[in-house]
């Protein structure tokens, strides 16, 4: 599922009518930046937008792009994903969806449902906190690594043995998924 030209051009629509508001200049690089994030279904972290933006816009810092993408977050232009420990990686849709995690590669992609859409968990948060979002991450195999782990297993020896067939009995079937609640209030700047 391709994010689609008219996708990309409202979400950048959106990010220079948001700087215009909050007064911040638009420069070639943040538009270079948020174009990145626009029309990207990788999740990336700063690193990987780096490594992308710089092949266009040779000039560009780690630093910047670091600086730009969390004051997109400050606009609430995109989102982020995981704990705060963890290298943090930046989100640009911001329709409500969900995450399909695949756990052998860690792709991520976005998923729309109903079903998780009306879930209902604030009487099994409120002894931790306010609920403002719910986002499920879904836990699975992406169908590339699929693929491949059944190409191993035709030419292996003996796939009893296999550990990825081991591991795909694990996840298939009943798929595991947690629930990361978001109750952090953002701060603009
Ligand atoms: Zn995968
Ligand atoms: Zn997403």
């Amino acid at each position: 599922m391709d994010i689609g030209g008219r996708e990309i051009e409202r979400r950048v629509t959106r990010f220079k009518q948001a700087c215009r508001e909050a007064g911040i200049k638009l420069t070639h690089q943040r538009l270079e930046i948020f174009r990145e994030m626009a029309q990207t279904q990788d999740h990336p972290d700063a690193e990987s937008v780096y490594t992308r933006v710089r092949k266009r816009v040779p000039t560009v810092s780690m630093d910047t792009v670091y600086r730009t993408l969390w004051m997109l977050n400050d606009l609430g232009l995109v989102t982020t994903l995981g704990q705060a420990h963890e290298r943090t990686r930046f989100d640009a849709n911001l329709k409500r969806h969900h995450h399909f995690v695949c756990v052998r590669c860690g792709l991520t992609r976005d998923f729309y449902s109903d079903v998780l859409d009306a879930l209902n968990v604030e009487e099994s948060t409120k002894d931790v906190g306010r609920v403002e979002s719910t986002v499920v991450e879904v836990r699975g195999v992406c169908h590339d690594c699929e693929k491949k782990g059944e190409k191993r297993r035709s030419s292996g020896n003996g796939a009893g043995s296999d550990p990825v067939a081991k591991e795909s009995h694990l996840t298939r079937g009943g798929t595991p998924f947690f629930m990361e609640n978001a109750a952090r209030s953002f701060t603009m700047t």
